[in-house]
């Protein structure tokens, strides 16, 4: 367990990272960045004795913020619209100014994305050794702003001496924020909108619950280095996009319809040694996991597990 450090989180008020702050706040110093449009989670954040700092990545400096962190989680993303110039830009100034903020750091760790790799066979299990690229029909300026700033991320590891680790996070689901992809899905359904699938097979993923997220940062942490350390970071299990959509039409009653379409939600499938060797394994399993995002984020709606909420306790 991780305790007596200075920790800065960035994107605390978004999915991936709020359960991490909540958990690395019972034992640490842990303060959060951001805009904290919503002022409600940002109150839910100081109730948990977390200290809040105002940074707009897109034109704030960090004059004013401390620099004796000890530990960095960098999760904040702007994904920006259709301006590649600007997704780029924005990304990798901020996170330069970052860690050239927090050089002083032991360890600096950056949410990366599975979307950095290139298009292989759907049931491909992607190594970090994978030919990279960064074609996204449903989000062209994403995964451009996630690789150039992995590239300003190795950059500063070396110069700065700054151990760091790159995490090219799978996809992503809990109970805040957006929910992550089955939520956001589901939240399709509802709308009585189909899901748009390949005209073959189907996309798979290693998706990965918040509070196996929150387990992991630590162990990434300790697995910085300088040049940086690269790891996919997904979940155990790899599931199809279609039967996870289908799990959650049983679980809810609300029906599923997909299309076949060429613009897609793309998804990839993770070789997970590399990250099992670092952060060990996961304990929530998919389906549990996603049962407890849905009930999250629409009460009433699915039946508790009497097991999953025994080991949700046990955390
Ligand atoms: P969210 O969309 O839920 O949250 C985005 C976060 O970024 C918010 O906390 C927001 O804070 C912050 N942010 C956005 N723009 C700015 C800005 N201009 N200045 C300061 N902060 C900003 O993201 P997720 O939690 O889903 O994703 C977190 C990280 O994980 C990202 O880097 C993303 O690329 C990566 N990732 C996520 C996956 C997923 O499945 N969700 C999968 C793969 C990678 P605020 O609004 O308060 O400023």
């Amino acid at each position: 367990m991780l305790a007596g450090k200075k920790i800065l989180i960035t994107g605390a008020t978004g999915l991936v990272a709020r359960t991490a702050a909540e958990t690395l706040a019972e034992h640490n110093e842990v303060w959060c960045t951001g805009r904290f449009s919503d002022p409600e989670t940002e109150r839910r954040l100081k109730d948990r004795g977390i200290r809040t700092w105002r940074w707009d990545m897109a034109v704030d400096e960090l004059g004013g913020l401390p620099d004796d962190f000890t530990h960095v989680l960098h999760a904040a993303v702007e994904r920006g619209g259709s301006d590649f110039e600007e997704v780029v830009a924005v990304n990798s100034v901020a996170t330069g100014r970052l860690m050239t903020h927090c050089r002083r750091a032991e360890a600096f760790l950056y949410v990366s994305t599975s979307a950095v790799y290139a298009p292989k066979a759907p049931d491909h299990r992607y190594t970090e050794g994978d030919p990279l690229g960064t074609v996204s029909a449903w989000l062209p300026t994403y995964p451009v702003g996630k690789l150039a700033t992995e590239g300003a991320v190795r950059a500063l590891a070396v110069t700065l001496g700054l151990p760091t680790t790159i995490a090219r996070l799978n996809v992503a689901y809990g109970p805040h924020g957006h929910g992550g992809l089955p939520v956001i899905l589901h939240r399709q359904m509802l709308a009585g909108n189909p899901i748009a699938v390949p005209h073959e097979e189907q996309h798979y993923c290693s998706p990965i619950h918040t509070d196996d997220i929150a387990r992991h940062v630590p162990r990434l942490w300790a697995a910085a280095r300088t040049p940086a350390t690269v790891v996919n970071w997904g979940g155990d299990e790899v599931v199809g996009v279609r039967d996870l959509m289908t799990y959650i039409s049983e679980l809810t009653g609300v029906p599923v319809d997909f299309v076949p379409s060429d613009v897609t939600r793309a998804v990839v499938a993770f070789d997970d040694t590399r990250r099992r060797s670092i952060a060990g394994a996961c304990t929530t399993s998919w389906r549990d996991g996603v049962r407890q995002a849905l009930q999250a984020h629409f009460p009433g709606t699915v039946e508790a597990h009497p097991d999953r909420e025994a080991s949700h306790r046990d955390l």
